[in-house]
């Protein structure tokens, strides 16, 4: 074979349900014997480009597998969109939600259980494993390097060991538990559906995308307290037990403010706001930007000259409104 002539895999495998695009590349070298690095240069790919749909014939010709099955485990770019919106599974993300990138993260038990990785690992929305609690790394256990797809297994590491299980995973939160839930079955349904309807979610979220709801309840969930600092929060963030806090608070907040007006002061207080505005300014679906919108106002009519120092002031048909939110 040329070095630059496209691979055609001789072997074929199955996409499993559920599973990320890169985890069936990568379980398809291995099936084949052949390496990361040579398969990718063989397939033309480069990961430090978002792939697109226009990729996705070539590479499922060469990997012999279902395009469709392909195309929805990949996080795609859109066309037209100059990078500002990506596709994963049918679904439409900020590239910060779904990053589409080298590094990535994994729960050892489901992966050595399933052997595939799911594609619900390759957003932000997702901290945390569903069956295994805070169980997900993004470093090996045993070499502690970042967890990339440059690997010669789908459960081994460029150290040449068996991704190790987390002695000791703390269980979910009961708010986390329902939304992770519900992320994952929101990607295996079309983006019409209404994943977020499950009484544990607040009522804010229904009807918003996966990555609306998830900006939203990031913006009700950074802070810890309207004093906390805003890098501060952020460094907690990158650690995914921290994100999983993130998620924990935002979704008690809105719970909170959904069940008892006297709540709404303190919440509003401690929400984000800039991330808000981010929504509304570009948002994956129209009720992402009217939950958006909404809240802007609410904010608006509340405000205070200091409303760092002030919780914005909010009354009870206000309150409504928050739960008319769809
Ligand atoms: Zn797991
Ligand atoms: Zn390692």
């Amino acid at each position: 074979m040329w070095a630059d002539e496209p691979l055609r895999l001789a072997r074929t495998i199955e996409a499993r349900h559920g599973e990320s695009g890169m985890s069936l590349i990568l379980r398809a070298f291995q099936a084949n014997g052949v390496s990361y690095s040579d398969g990718m240069h063989w397939m033309q790919l480069d990961r430090r480009r978002c792939l697109g749909n226009d990729d996705i014939p070539a590479l499922a010709w060469g990997l012999r597998c279902d395009p469709t099955a392909l195309a929805a485990g990949l996080v795609l770019k859109e066309t037209g969109s100059a990078g500002a919106w990506v596709h994963l599974s049918g679904h439409r993300f900020s590239p910060w939600v779904a990053p589409g990138k080298m590094l990535t993260k994994l729960c050892p038990q489901c992966l050595r259980a399933d052997g595939y990785a799911s594609l619900t690992w390759l957003i932000r929305a997702v901290p945390a494993c569903r069956r295994h609690g805070y169980s997900m790394t993004r470093q090996c256990g045993h070499c502690r390097r970042p967890i990339s797809w440059n690997r010669p297994g789908i459960d081994v590491c460029r150290c040449l060991r068996v991704f190790p299980q987390a002695a000791d995973a703390e269980p979910l939160e009961t708010e986390v538990q329902a939304w992770i839930d519900a992320v994952h079955s929101a990607l295996a349904m079309p983006p019409t559906a209404e994943p977020f309807s499950g009484s544990a979610l607040p009522l804010a979220i229904r009807g918003m995308s996966v990555d609306g709801a998830f900006r939203l309840v990031e913006a009700f969930g950074l802070l810890e307290s309207s004093w906390s600092s805003i890098p501060a929060a952020r460094a907690k963030e990158r650690d995914l037990r921290g994100a999983g806090q993130v998620i924990a608070r935002g979704l008690q907040r809105l719970h909170a403010l959904e069940a008892d007006a006297g709540m709404a002061d303190a919440v509003l207080a401690c929400v984000h706001w800039p991330l808000i505005v981010l929504l509304a300014e570009s948002a994956a679906a129209i009720p992402d930007l009217a939950a958006a919108k909404s809240l802007l106002e609410l904010q608006r009519r509340n405000h205070t000259s200091d409303s760092r120092s002030r919780a914005p002031r909010i009354k009870s048909r206000d309150q409504q409104q928050l739960l008319d939110l769809r």
